[in-house]
């Protein structure tokens, strides 16, 4: 099944969208948050919710399908040939982690003010996971995924690396610069594990084009991992790494400008699209205008 965010509300979606809260008789949602506090009894009963009887609905409408994590767990160099053209590498075996604060969250589309010179695109794909995870084996990983969606890890690579050692978090955190959706996408829909093809383009310029097959540290083995250290909660989202094709990467080096359109696809889960607007000058001139973008 599909899971969306319509208008604040929890949808299953197709061509057309199913409010949950409707359909299930006040149950489950209407806050697409509210699913996670009873996940596995939520996704029984969608199995067989009536999908067909749902509405027409605008693409523009859809907002992040997982809007108010508790947590987002990201990871830095997961793709080989992406961690080579960046010039840095995590120790092996070990996840390179930071956050996307949940500030920076919007849906699958809309306009992005831009904080600077250097904001580069970053297509990953997006984990969220169902059920409370602590300790938990690779090999169990994914009975703790609710789902998994398209991710995009904007960053304002100046900001990322200010700073020795550098830290992360804050340049990939401007309002807008975490997209999520169109939708959560559940196994039903795909198989668990299934190498998923992901792709970038900037104004119709393909510049990523890998496929989840090539992480470093597969999904399964990055719950393990994170789960040793931290409770993993229902609802929380994980960045799980991009491949290669980011700006920072290129000689010489390309990053958005006023007026891009930048696309993001990974086959079987859909598409987002977002375009680049000037920064208004706000204080030190980075202030980000999330007027017309961002809905939570
Ligand atoms: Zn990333």
């Amino acid at each position: 099944m599909r899971i969306s965010n319509l208008n604040g509300r929890a949808h299953l979606t197709d061509k057309r969208a199913v409010d949950i809260a409707e359909s299930s008789g006040g149950r489950f949602g209407p806050d697409p948050m509210d699913l996670f506090a009873q996940w596995p009894a939520f996704h029984e009963w969608a199995r067989t919710a009536p999908v067909e009887a749902g509405v027409p609905y605008r693409p523009e409408d859809l907002g992040a399908p997982v809007p108010r994590p508790g947590q987002v767990f990201a990871i830095g160099l997961n793709y080989a040939e992406h961690a080579a053209e960046t010039g840095m590498n995590a120790a092996p075996g070990v996840p390179s982690t930071f956050t996307k604060f949940v500030s920076c969250l919007t849906g699958p589309t809309g306009s992005i003010a831009l904080t600077g010179p250097s904001v580069d695109w970053e297509v990953e794909l997006v984990v969220a996971i169902g059920v409370e995870a602590r300790n938990v084996a690779a090999a169990d990983a994914w009975k703790y995924v609710a789902g998994v969606t398209i991710g995009q890890d904007f960053s304002d690579r100046d900001v990322q690396m200010t700073g020795s050692p550098p830290q992360f978090s804050l340049g990939k955190s401007f309002a807008g610069y975490g997209p999520t959706g169109p939708a959560l996408v559940t196994f039903d829909e795909i198989a668990i594990d299934t190498p998923l093809r992901l792709r970038c383009w900037v104004n119709d310029e393909l510049v990523q084009d890998g496929s989840t097959a090539q992480m470093i540290l597969p999904v399964a083995v990055l719950i393990e991992q994170l789960s040793a250290i931290c409770a993993l909660y229902p609802g929380d989202l994980i960045f799980t790494g991009t491949p290669s094709g980011v700006g920072m990467g290129r000689t010489p080096a390309r990053y958005l400008v006023s007026g891009d359109t930048v696309r993001t696809r990974i086959d079987g889960l859909g598409e987002m699209t977002h375009t680049f607007t000037q920064a208004r000058a706000v204080g030190s001139g980075r202030g980000a205008d999330v007027n017309g973008c961002c809905r939570p």
